[in-house]
């Protein structure tokens, strides 16, 4: 059950807008679903990729269903052990970080993946005993936009799978312990032929590591944004592929973990972002509708021309009219374009949704405006996890502020 619009109202009329609302009840309504998806396989675990949601009120929820840890900064490790999870469940996936801070997450005793060769071979000279993780890239385009596909020829991610006879000179020569092989072809899976494909070439590579625990397969599963967008049909997949693994794992002689590390699927559904109306702007060509918001809470409509469904809570039975609806920074910030929505006045209040996944952690002080609050639903109750920020927190860490604020 999802929550209703006057739930929603009465939560913002509690906390003020701007604010981020989520459901603990989707998130693991989608976590019990992937786990029931691939319930043939033997030894699945699913590692909740927190840079999507990282609220440690959030991690505790998925460390209370049984669930791993993706973590790709040692901020995130620590922000996971904080929350925790065991150390063993936390998997450390790094891109061009400084190999300190691989040390860093070594000694928080975590998971390592690397992803280039010259890190494999310091990891190997200074860490003999220690197992390790290695992501490829098998070069399989997910989706069409560059922005969010990073399995591509180009791509700064992973060790391209052509460098394989490259890693197993390393391997051979430093004796090191591969425990898992990893990919993770981007956050648009729009095809689950492209990620079986994907799959199959990070299974050959398998066979080329005799010592494997777990293969770690990502994530990239999509939820839809609108009426009729495109979905992971995760139950279909969990049946060709869990077969598949199964029959591969046959093949290698052991029962191998399979991993996966959704981030969206798990969280984007579970997140309302509600903003109320400041104005509602007539111009000779449009009606702007104004919020309190903009570009610094919410950015994915501006940098990845994400579309997020927007309703006016305040009004319902509104007759539909049309509005561009656009934020408060001295930025061109529109959410949305021509959008139907149901008449707005000033004031209303209005929910944009899928706002759990890349929403508030992309949240900036743009402007010198204050980040929004967090709400979690759990058990029907509405609890503030994030307190709104005041001109304190933006002064923090400015350096002798006393003398200039007079
Ligand atoms: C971001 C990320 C994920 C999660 O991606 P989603 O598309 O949100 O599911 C998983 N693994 C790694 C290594 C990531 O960087």
């Amino acid at each position: 059950m999802t929550s209703s619009s006057s739930n929603l109202l009465q939560i913002v009329q509690d906390h003020g807008a701007p604010l981020y609302v989520y459901e603990a009840s989707v998130m693991k309504r989608q976590y019990e679903r992937m786990t029931a998806a691939f319930k043939e396989v033997k030894r699945l675990r699913i590692n909740y990729a927190c840079k999507a949601l990282t609220n440690l009120h959030v991690l505790r929820l998925f460390k209370e269903w049984g669930s791993g840890l993706d973590t790709v900064s040692i901020q995130e490790v620590e922000l996971g052990l904080m929350a925790g999870f065991a150390p063993e469940d936390i998997i450390y996936t790094p891109n061009c970080v400084s190999f300190a801070e691989i040390e860093m997450a070594i000694s928080k005793g975590v998971r390592i993946n690397v992803d280039n060769i010259s890190i494999l071979e310091q990891f190997g000279a200074a860490y003999p005993e220690k197992p390790v993780c290695i992501r490829i890239n098998p070069h399989i385009m997910a989706g069409g936009n560059s922005k969010i596909s990073v399995g591509h020829i180009d791509s700064k991610f992973g060790i391209s799978i052509h460098q394989i006879p490259h890693v197993l000179k390393v391997v051979d020569a430093l004796n090191l312990k591969v425990e898992g092989l990893h990919m993770h072809t981007g956050s648009d899976i729009l095809d689950a032929e492209v990620f079986l494909q994907a799959v199959e070439i990070l299974l050959r590579t398998a066979q080329d590591f005799p010592h494997l625990d777990y293969v770690d397969l990502g994530s990239g599963f999509k939820v839809a944004y609108k009426a009729g967008g495109v979905s992971t049909d995760i139950e279909d997949l969990g049946e060709r592929l869990g077969q598949r693994f199964n029959e591969f794992c046959a093949e290698y002689g052991r029962d191998l973990a399979l991993i996966f590390e959704p981030g969206k699927f798990l969280v984007s559904e579970a997140g309302h972002f509600l903003a109320e109306v400041n104005v509602v702007k007539t111009t000779p060509a449009t009606v702007f509708a104004g919020l309190d918001s903009g570009q610094n809470h919410l950015i994915r409509p501006m940098f990845y021309d994400a579309y997020h469904h927007i309703e006016n809570l305040s009004n319902p039975g509104g007759k539909p009219r049309i509005y561009t609806v656009v934020g408060y920074i001295c930025e061109t910030d529109t959410f949305g374009i021509n959008r139907q929505l149901s008449e707005v006045r000033e004031g209303d209040v209005l929910a944009f949704k899928n706002a759990g996944a890349y929403c508030m952690m992309m949240a900036s002080n743009y402007n010198s405006r204050f980040r929004p609050a967090e709400v979690l639903i759990e058990n029907g109750e509405a609890r503030l996890i994030r307190r709104r920020e005041t001109l304190e927190d933006l002064l923090r860490t400015q350096l002798e502020t006393e003398t200039v604020v007079a």
